[in-house]
């Protein structure tokens, strides 16, 4: 039977210096976002927060996917992830992984689970590039979260309008 987990996975982008927060793949040795399973009795949103904290020491606002907000006092909304990804992992594991965007808002570079030489801000630039030892969709996620990040930084209203939903 095919084992199936959940999985949250940050693209965290400093616009300021226009690079991401990647860390090296244990196995592979290339470079990718960092993230891990959603725990038991976990939110999603919750399980990239503490990911993000647990791997790189980086404290993280997730910058949702555009959703209309409902006057409602009932409804109560988790950030929405870019995408829900199913990727096989290995011959029979599976992880359903919810995919974000965010900026960092504290902390600072924390190597307790990993080494200096395997956690790393990239610029973008250099990410995009070939040469870069990184996935494909590595390359892809990181220029189109870039552009989230920034179209959601350059509308106010919008803004405002997501964070009351917290
Ligand atoms: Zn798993």
């Amino acid at each position: 039977m095919e084992i199936r987990h959940f999985g949250a996975r940050v693209f965290l982008y400093d616009p300021v210096t226009a690079a991401f927060l990647l860390v090296r793949h244990r196995r592979h040795g290339f470079w990718v976002e960092p993230g891990g399973h959603v725990d038991g009795n976990e939110r999603p949103d919750g399980a990239a927060v503490r990911e993000v904290r647990e791997e790189t020491g980086m404290e993280v606002q997730l910058i949702g996917a555009s959703l209309p907000k409902f006057p409602s006092d009932c409804e109560d909304f988790l950030t929405q992830p870019l995408a829900i990804r199913n990727c096989p992992i290995a011959p029979g594991h599976v992880h359903m992984d919810f995919i974000y965007a965010g900026i960092p808002v504290g902390g600072s570079l924390n190597f307790s689970e990993r080494k200096p030489e395997d956690v790393g801000w990239f610029p973008l630039e250099e990410i995009v590039r070939e040469s870069f030892l990184a996935p494909a969709n590595v390359r892809l996620w990181c220029r189109y979260c870039a552009q989230h990040v920034l179209l959601y930084l350059q509308s106010p209203l919008d803004r405002k309008n997501r964070d009351d939903g917290k």
